[in-house]
């Protein structure tokens, strides 16, 4: 098997778990790696990206223009090639509508809070990108401001974007994310503010294995408010730290604090993009 069938085979399957997890429906989404210096193979538009063949994938040049394909490359390959442009270290870009995830990016939550180790280390802070219409130029803009710093990201009103050094590792970043707000929903409903200890967030910074290897990773936690700090003296937890300079959002109370909650007002008013995407 050869490099390009093998990552054609790759795609393949990558498209398959995300429609299988729900992180896209219809034919949203959309995947590219990159096939050698200066070729992109990218899914095609108007795909399901569930049932996919090796065959349907295109093959771009780094300014967007189609090489090879029957198909037409993603309508959202301006943002798969901004990501290239300016990270060269990166070999697979994965977008996605994980619903949870997609959620906090209506609601405008960004997932900063240094609450799972896990996290920490393969992702850091997950900001939100500016809301931008799809497959518009608005959303490599968007993007830009971030790639640069982060392996993941949302999109405002969207959904999420990955990267990684191989197509798997970009993926499996997107099941991060997912995962990471499925369990931040829960954390932020139990209305506790609790956060890793600070000693253990001092030795993860030491580890090596994030901030020693990839200065993109910011875990500079921000001082604690007073309501961490009160949180803390009765609960027995280090305050609440976040991992970036992202301003705090608007303190969550009562039975309100549920940002399912705000999620839904902010989809009922939020722009919704219409038309066909993947
Ligand atoms: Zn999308």
């Amino acid at each position: 098997m050869t490099i390009e069938s093998s990552l054609r085979a790759d795609i393949v399957e990558v498209g398959r778990r995300m429609y299988a997890r729900e992180y896209t429906d219809a034919n949203a989404g959309n995947i590219s790696v990159r096939l050698g210096a200066d070729r992109l193979l990218m899914t095609p538009k108007n795909v399901c990206k569930g049932f996919m063949t090796p065959d349907m994938m295109c093959i771009t040049d780094l300014d967007g223009r189609k090489l090879q394909g029957d198909l037409d490359p993603s309508t959202e390959m301006l943002m798969h090639l901004e990501v290239y442009r300016h990270r060269p270290d990166v070999q697979a870009v994965v977008h996605a509508h994980p619903p949870t995830a997609t959620g906090f990016a209506v609601a405008g939550i960004p997932l900063d809070r240094a609450v799972l180790a896990e996290v920490l280390t393969t992702l850091g802070s997950i900001p939100i990108a500016e809301y931008a219409t799809p497959s518009t130029a608005e959303l490599p803009e968007a993007v830009h401001k971030y790639i640069k710093a982060h392996d993941g990201m949302l999109l405002a009103n969207h959904g999420a974007l990955t990267v990684g050094p191989d197509l798997f590792s970009a993926y499996y970043k997107m099941e991060t994310i997912e995962h990471f707000a499925k369990i931040s929903l829960s954390h932020e409903c139990s209305g506790a503010k609790t956060s890793l200890p600070a000693r253990r967030w001092t030795a993860c910074r030491g580890c090596g294995a994030c901030t020693a290897s990839n200065p993109r990773r910011r875990f500079a936690p921000i001082p604690p408010r007073s309501t961490s700090a009160r949180a803390e003296q009765v609960q027995g937890t280090s305050p609440t730290v976040r991992l970036s300079s992202h301003p705090p959002r608007p303190h969550l109370r009562g039975r309100d604090s549920c940002p399912a909650s705000s999620m839904a007002g902010a989809a009922r008013t939020g722009p919704m993009a219409t038309g066909k995407f993947g």
